[in-house]
């Protein structure tokens, strides 16, 4: 099963260019194992998200997305994507059981997921009993569920999207690696891992720098230091102190064209790019408007902080 996503920043793609870098990449992960193939894409009306899934080959989704005509030449230059293969846990091969996922018939909050939340019947449980619905039988559709019954309790909906994800994580038992899209934050995709493999390709002409920055969340209580350089930082980059988060952003500051390519192997992003920034366990990161950050969740001593269960049944 493989995870694939893309975002594009003042580039301009068209949407079968973009289809077909989703399909592209789901083709290269193939042969990790599947059942099933799916994307999720921007739709042509602001904050509109748009699946299409088919069981089988990633040859069946293609032929699918052709004959809806979806991939019609309209350009954007500025798009965020998500694409999956499936390799089935919970619920057979069908087609709502493909992801991505999503947390209700808008497609308000979508998720492509490799791997299996163990503490998913329990949870699907105590959203039933408020009221939410489920379609599918994967485990992965109670994260996208959990992820818009902590949005709708926001009183103001202010909540960023990775505070929002950050929430999420806290409920989850089991091993994952998931990409987030929402009709809330058009143009963001937050992407985040425990246990399964991620990866993101950063494609741009300009130099990047990177800016040491607190993001969203009280930074001191809930970040901490990183071990690994990943490739783009300088041998010489200052460590993180725990009240830092990294920032990928252009030298110059102007917003930059720049893709990129989120993957659950690098096999799938070496034909874009060569800078590949690989996220360790519990690392969130947060594309945006063309700016890629980053920041972990804390981790006591390395082992989990037990995971409070903010939800009563
Ligand atoms: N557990 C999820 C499912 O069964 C994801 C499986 C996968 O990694 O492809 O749908």
């Amino acid at each position: 099963c493989g995870i694939f996503g893309y975002c594009n920043f003042l580039v301009e793609k068209d949407r079968k260019a973009i289809c077909n870098i989703l399909t592209t990449g789901l083709q290269r992960l193939e042969y990790r194992g599947y059942d099933s193939a799916g994307i999720g894409i921007d739709g042509d009306k602001p904050g509109e998200v748009l699946l299409f899934k088919q069981v089988g080959k990633v040859a069946g989704l293609i032929k699918l997305i052709t004959e809806s005509n979806v991939d019609k030449s309209v350009s954007f230059y500025s798009q965020v994507s998500i694409a999956h293969t499936r390799w089935a846990t919970h619920g057979v091969p069908s087609p709502v059981n493909c992801h991505p996922l999503r947390s209700d018939p808008k497609n308000e909050f979508t998720v492509v997921h490799n791997g299996i939340v163990t503490n998913s019947a329990e949870l699907r449980l105590v959203l039933q009993k408020r009221g939410y619905k489920f379609e599918s039988e994967t485990d992965t559709e109670a994260v996208a569920v959990l992820t818009k019954f902590i949005y709708d309790s926001q009183p103001d909906k202010r909540i960023t999207f990775v505070a929002l994800v950050k929430a999420v994580l806290h409920e989850l038992e089991g091993s994952f690696a998931f990409v987030f899209k929402s009709t809330h934050y058009p143009n963001e995709i937050v992407t985040t891992r425990r246990g399964s493999p991620l990866m993101i390709g950063v494609k741009t002409e300009k130099k990047l720098k990177v800016d040491f920055v607190d993001v969203d969340f009280a930074p001191t209580e809930e970040t901490e230091p990183y071990s690994g350089s990943n490739g783009l930082l300088a041998p010489s980059a200052p460590k993180l102190t725990r009240s830092q988060s990294r920032a990928f952003m252009s030298e110059d500051g102007l917003p930059q064209p720049i893709e990129y390519f989120i993957a659950s192997d690098a096999s799938a992003i070496i034909e874009h790019t060569k800078r590949v920034l690989y996220l360790e366990d519990d690392d969130i990161a947060n594309i945006k408007e063309g700016e890629l950050y980053i920041s972990r969740l804390r981790r006591d001593g390395g082992k989990d902080v037990p995971r409070t269960r903010s939800i009563e049944t």
